[in-house]
């Protein structure tokens, strides 16, 4: 937000305006409503997300039924026009069937086009700053993403339940949404299940009942997320609940079925507590209200840093847990990607630079590699491997999880600390996610602030390290 002088003097003819309105004869309308954009503007996903409007929280109640692997589900979400809207489009895709849809209260006209978008035509046009309510309810076998070069995402069934992982654009398969980080939003998650199942989410559980031989959970995510963050698990865990030793609350839960011992899942959640608390002596106070982790058994082989706890997902051998290495990248993810999240997909580096830069800097402490070790190991790359080739801070679409992005994201870093030292770095690297917390940010706006904090120029650097495909001299 940003009250500039302009836009101070538009809001002032918008007031202009509707005063013309209310005086003019009938006809002589001077408030023109518009479409808004059926996509966000970013150049890699073009369909995600949507222009017009400005989400402000999502409430969705769903109930999963293991006959028949199906949902029935209420997403209410509550946005605010940021043009006069005569229309407006949701993400919502794949086989979910539609039954209800309410602008208000009121019925509105919707179509759904293309691969994902739900054009929703509310009986009058809102006007801009309006705030309104859109009501989805929906039903039917939600079906995953299954991108050729992206992978598994949004709903992923598993043997006794499902799981949601949304990046980069699961969540449309699961509930309408506008599904670009640049709209992040705060959540409520109301999961019914049948009992014997466990149902978590992001955020705070806030509460919990039986009836009928179903149970409910709640949960409250009540800082911004982007969608591409929020998750769901369904199915038999075993759920650990405690604090940090910074007195952070943390939930945690291992999958029933993978064997691991109950030692061990302690350990995850003591980890889990230990190097988040860690992380936060790093890059400053922990961003959200609670933690934790959750270890499954879905197949896809990823772990992800879905908002305040993370999902593992690895495919981990039976009864063990993941490393603690990698428990520290998905935690330091809550800083980097999760407050702080890129703007554009093309800046995904600053997320999985930072995430994996923390890996380094915990063998640095905690085992005894330097982070100098591991920048070399990797710069001894031939300079013909597929490392070297992507452009760091424009990867491409299809290449947005390529090494690149984690490698030299983290190797750029490095040589970002060896230039303009520790104290500075360090300083920075807290700095950044306080700032910027909750927000969104770019590269340029990355470089602009290491140049701020250093007191350096650092245009060749960056231009060398992430603008240029070819493996940099040094
Ligand atoms: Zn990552």
């Amino acid at each position: 937000m940003n009250n500039s002088p302009r836009k101070v003097a538009a809001l002032a003819l918008g007031v202009a305006a509707s005063l013309v309105v209310t005086a003019a004869p009938a006809g002589a309308a001077a408030v023109r409503f518009t479409p808004g954009a059926p996509g966000a503007g970013d150049p890699y996903f073009p369909d995600m997300g949507n222009g017009g409007y400005d989400a402000a929280h999502y409430d969705i109640a769903l109930s999963y039924d293991p006959a028949s692997k199906g949902i029935s589900a209420v997403t209410t979400i509550k946005a605010r026009a940021t043009q006069h809207l005569s229309r407006f489009n949701l993400d919502f895709q794949g086989p979910l069937t539609i039954s209800a849809l309410t602008v208000d209260g009121k019925k509105a006209a919707y179509r759904r086009t293309g691969a994902q978008e739900l054009e929703i035509t509310p009986a009058k046009g809102l006007r801009k700053g309006t705030r309104f309510t859109v009501r989805v309810a929906y039903s039917g076998v939600p079906q995953g993403v299954d991108d050729p070069a992206l992978g598994r995402s949004g709903w992923i069934p598993t043997e006794d339940g499902a799981i949601m992982l949304n990046q980069p654009i699961g969540a449309a398969t699961v509930y309408p949404v506008n599904d670009h980080p640049t709209d992040k939003a705060t959540y409520t998650f109301t999961l019914t299940a049948p009992d014997g199942l466990t149902t978590l989410a992001n955020g705070d559980p806030a509460g919990r009942w039986s009836k009928g031989g179903r149970t409910t959970t709640r949960w409250v995510m009540n800082r911004p997320m982007a969608s591409e963050l929020s998750m769901i698990a369904i199915g038999k865990y075993a759920v650990r609940t405690g604090r940090t030793g910074r007195g952070v609350p943390s939930v945690t839960a291992t999958d029933s079925r993978m064997g691991i011992s109950e030692q061990l899942a302690k350990d995850f959640h003591d980890q889990t507590g230990q190097y988040q608390d860690w992380l936060a002596s790093l890059y400053g106070r922990y961003p959200f209200s609670s933690t934790g982790g959750i270890v499954v058994k879905a197949g896809v082989g990823y772990a992800l840093e879905t908002q305040g706890r993370p999902v593992y997902a690895l495919g981990h051998r039976p009864g063990t847990i993941p490393r603690p290495d990698l428990l520290v990248h998905e935690l330091a993810h809550q800083w980097f990607g999760d407050s702080v999240t890129p703007e554009r997909w093309a800046d995904i580096w600053l997320n999985e630079g930072f995430a994996t830069y923390s890996e380094w800097l915990y063998f640095e402490k905690f085992t005894g590699k330097s982070a100098q070790q591991t920048f070399d190991e990797l710069y001894a790359t031939p300079a013909d491997d597929d490392l070297w080739k992507p452009v760091t801070a424009d990867p491409g679409r299809d290449d947005i999880f390529h090494s690149t992005v984690y490698d030299r994201g983290a190797m750029t870093l490095h040589m970002l600390r060896r230039t303009i030292g520790d104290r500075a770095f360090f300083r920075l690297v807290k700095l950044w996610p306080t700032v910027n917390r909750y927000g969104t940010a770019s590269t340029a706006d990355f470089i602009a602030f290491a140049e701020k904090v250093s007191g350096k120029q650092l245009d060749d650097l960056f231009k060398k390290w992430v603008y240029t495909s070819g493996k940099p001299s040094l």
